[in-house]
């Protein structure tokens, strides 16, 4: 006889289940309002595109694309790839929509999961999920870069990071802390990275293989290096921020003050250059506590360009990106994860007559947004209780011969054992007070 497989979830993938899935759903509401209050409104990508949509954008060079990417070949023969994340798709949607034509700029956010072949351990896995959220700006023709555009661009740097933080706040992000760093610009970036590439040839022999690899193909990715022994060295090689072009230091200054205005505590970190290509001027790295060495829940970052390397219009763009798993890990690791268990009314019922009464009131509970759990067969009544005490029921409703006769329902509160007895008209009003409004909500 054939063996049975036990089939189980790929290698860095994993089911969410409840009652976690409430905390997500919690997560994942809290940012829609704190979003839309900032002028947000959710666009909904695709989970796969075109192969070329994402090297074109993320560049060849990069680990994501390079060796991270889950790509196949489609029945027609293209090459299409599962998304490792969604700036590319939301610039790429922009252009096809022509949402240039709307009104500037257009902001937007998604959440969803990504795909990337990394090596999973705590906080990294190959489906993850992110929240984001861009802002891009088609450019007027002729305002291309002027000094009156990179102080409006610093005001929309500081807000989408206001953003992001006033959303950790809300809800209850422990440890929170905001790295920034200016990453120059096609002007002033590229003889940096001549500068750089120069002190780490001449440092060439005391590096790790990666960063020896790096010096020619990515050398700022050499400052995100955590490798010990390098650190002396790294230490020792020119800071970007002094070698800005006078635009992106303007820039740069402006996103600094506009975020003290704001009261956004930062800490300014030379070392941080993020991980893709399109990225320019400012970037950011949020860390919270809790994550142990995968440490950082949101990268972000300013990437002008993209749309039209992507065949748009010249457009500005800025955005992050938070890890959701991550997210939800440190909530947890700070007893915040807390998620409301069990239900509010487990309905204790014997008899037919009772069991129509329970049907009836149990609907009219629910209309009203209470949680009720209903057992479709007749339990004694102790064993009834019993049961509304595991699933972690506040209230048994208990309703017997005589309680139908009557119309006095029982009410026991799981809690204190005290009891009540009470009409239908008495049980929501209690309930009501007991629990407060009924539409309990991710909202709350
Ligand atoms: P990135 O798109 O690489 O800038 O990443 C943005 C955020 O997504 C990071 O700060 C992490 O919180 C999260 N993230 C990236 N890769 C993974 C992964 N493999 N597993 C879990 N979270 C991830």
């Amino acid at each position: 006889m054939a063996e049975k497989r036990k089939f189980q979830a790929i290698k860095g993938t994993r089911d969410l289940l409840p009652p976690e899935t409430e905390l997500w759903n919690r997560v994942e509401q809290t940012a829609r309002q704190v979003f839309g209050t900032f002028g947000f409104g959710e666009i909904r990508l695709p989970i796969f595109e075109p192969t070329e949509l994402f090297a074109r954008s993320i560049g060849l060079d990069t680990d994501v694309v390079s060796k991270e990417m889950y790509s196949f070949e489609d029945r027609d023969e293209t090459s299409v790839s599962l998304r490792p994340e969604a700036t590319a798709s939301v610039c790429r949607s922009f252009i096809e929509h022509g949402m240039h034509a709307l009104p500037q700029p257009v902001k937007l956010y998604y959440t969803g999961p990504m795909f990337r072949r990394e090596r999973p351990q705590k906080g990294r896995y190959r489906q993850f999920y992110q929240i984001g959220a861009e802002v891009l700006e088609a450019l007027q023709p002729g305002l291309q870069d002027s000094a009156k555009n990179t102080g409006k661009d610093a005001a929309v740097d500081a807000e989408v990071i206001e953003m992001v933080m006033a959303f950790f706040a809300k809800i209850e992000l422990d440890g929170v802390q905001l790295e920034i760093n200016s990453i120059g610009c096609r002007e002033c970036r590229p003889k940096y990275i001549e500068l750089l590439r120069a002190r780490l040839l001449e440092e060439k022999d005391k590096l790790g293989l990666d960063s020896q690899y790096r010096i020619d193909n990515n050398p700022l990715r050499v400052l995100d290096s955590k490798l010990e022994s390098e650190q002396e060295i790294i230490a020792t090689l020119p800071h970007i921020n002094e070698h800005l072009c006078e635009t992106c230091a303007k820039q740069y200054a402006e996103v600094k003050r506009q975020l003290a205005v704001r009261e956004v505590s930062y800490k300014e970190n030379w070392r941080l250059v993020r991980g893709l290509d399109y990225y320019m001027r400012t970037t950011f790295e949020i860390t919270a506590r809790g994550l142990g060495s995968q440490n950082a829940v949101c990268g972000g970052g300013r990437y002008d360009g993209l749309v039209e390397i992507l065949g748009g219009m010249p457009t500005k763009g800025i955005g992050f990106a938070i890890g959701e798993d991550r997210l939800i890990l440190s909530l947890e690791a700070a007893g915040k994860g807390h998620v409301a268990k069990g239900c509010d009314v487990y309905i204790a019922w014997m008899g037919e007559k009772a069991q129509d009464t329970a049907i009836h009131v149990a609907r009219t509970l629910r209309q009203a947004g209470f949680r009720v759990e209903l057992p479709p067969v007749e339990q004694k009544f102790g064993k009834a209780l019993g049961q509304a005490d595991r699933i972690g029921a506040r209230h048994a409703l208990i309703l017997g011969d005589e309680e139908i006769a009557s119309g006095k329902w029982t009410v026991k509160t799981l809690a204190d054992s005290s009891q009540q007895k009470l009409t239908e008209a008495e049980l929501a009003e209690f309930l009501r007070k007991h629990h407060g409004s009924p539409l309990r909500s991710a909202d709350t």
